[in-house]
């Protein structure tokens, strides 16, 4: 066998923690052990029957060719109504991008804009990808501990401290992946303020889950509250979560004309386009009656209160109430330092993690993996029957902790 002598952008970065904890389940459950799955990162619903008829639709009609590498009009169309409906985002259909899921126009932006040594601001705890994606940029991630007590966001103050000249980028995930933490109108301003002042920093608002909402203040965008960040904000969004459409790949996002044809001459070279059919399916999505995405959030929104109620009532646990998206992040500090069963000390959330897995055969990921400890991250993008035994399972885990 050679061995080849891969890039360090390559050898730099890590494989999805998640989705190492998804295989890690299928491995188990492949030995025959039942496992409750918590570990999931997309809906658990199908993609509604009257989006795929319009996928449907559009390869009868032909629509499956090369698409503007830029993404078809009509997607753009239904894009840019979407950013200014929902969130009071003006733009034109030039300054939008469309790619191969929002994770990909994500690391493309990178790649356009990062050079070697350049610093990314990235909150913590953050979404797995953040980091690796700007390693794999030659990007330097500047990580900065947003805990529990600033509600898992980032300040203004913590944000102006971190800038300096070699900052590229700030990234703000709301709502977020773990925590479900949710940036209001007021916030965002307070982060635009300073923003403005440093004009070398961009700032990226991955806003992928802002239609499954709880909160009962509305969503907002940094753009939408800041018109006068236009030549500094990307904001990006996709179909994957609101519409279970994780597997049609299509992601898009609004910025700075150069930074979105900067974007496209990669993505010409990269991809061409995303594909044709996906395209068409999305936009039918934005554009067709939303009672779909009303109707998953009202079942995301019970499993929510119900494992918050569930976690919370167990001693060594503790949750903060997610305004957004589909996990709940538990602290486990009362966990460790206890000792289980089979006299294995807690030392930390990864201890914690396995004890649950193997113990109790439920799957989560350790918050280390998103850079916070000691906490773990749970899915509500399972059935309620699952949460249910789930949390119970984890409840007998913890009282025979000692
Ligand atoms: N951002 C966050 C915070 C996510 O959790 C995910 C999906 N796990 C993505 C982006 C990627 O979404 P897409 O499927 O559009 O690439």
């Amino acid at each position: 066998m050679t061995r080849i002598k891969l890039a360090s952008r390559v050898t730099n970065i890590r494989v999805s923690p998640s989705t190492a904890a998804a295989q890690k389940v299928r491995d188990l459950k492949a030995e025959g052990r039942e496992i409750l799955n918590l570990t999931v990162g997309e809906p658990d619903f199908d993609t509604p029957q009257t989006i795929k008829d319009a996928a449907i639709a559009a390869i009868d009609a032909g629509d499956t060719k090369y698409t503007p590498v830029n993404g078809t009009e009509e997607l753009r169309k239904a894009v840019q109504h979407d950013f200014k409906t929902r969130l009071n985002i003006d733009c034109e259909l030039n300054e939008i991008c469309v790619g191969g899921g929002a994770k990909q126009v994500l690391f493309v932006a990178l790649m356009a804009t990062v050079e070697e040594g350049d610093e990314v601001i990235v909150p913590a705890p953050y979404w797995v990808s953040y980091p690796d994606m700007v390693i794999a940029n030659g990007g330097t991630p500047v990580i900065l501990t947003c805990g529990e007590d600033v509600g898992f966001k980032l300040t203004p103050q913590a944000l102006e401290a971190a800038i300096t000249p070699k900052t590229k980028w700030v990234i703000l995930n709301s709502p977020s992946n773990p925590t479900g933490a949710a940036y209001t109108a007021d916030e965002l301003r307070a982060l635009g303020d300073v923003l403005v002042k440093y004009p070398h920093v961009l700032v990226m608002c991955d806003e992928i889950y802002g239609r499954i909402w709880y909160a009962d203040f509305k969503p907002s965008s940094i753009l939408g509250v800041c018109p006068e960040l236009k030549g500094q904000a990307l904001v990006s969004n996709g179909i994957s979560k609101s519409y279970a459409m994780t597997g049609w790949r299509i992601g898009y996002a609004v910025g700075p004309l150069d930074l979105i044809n900067a974007i496209n001459k990669l993505q010409s070279q990269m991809s061409s386009c995303p594909s044709s059919v996906s395209q068409a399916a999305a936009a039918y999505a934005l554009t067709a009656d939303q009672s779909g995405v009303e109707e998953a959030v009202k079942v995301y929104r019970a499993r929510r209160d119900r494992a918050h109620e569930l976690i919370n009532a167990i001693p060594e646990l503790s949750c903060t109430l997610p305004d957004g998206a589909f996990y709940l992040f538990p602290s486990c500090a009362g966990a460790i330092g206890k000792t289980t069963p089979d006299g294995k000390l807690i030392e930390n959330d990864l201890d914690f993690g396995l004890y649950l897995l193997e113990s109790a055969g439920v799957a989560s990921v350790h918050g280390g993996a998103y850079g916070l400890e000691p906490y773990f991250r749970i899915s509500t993008a399972t059935s309620m029957e699952e949460i249910e035994a789930a949390c119970g399972k984890i409840a007998e885990a913890c009282a025979a902790l000692k």
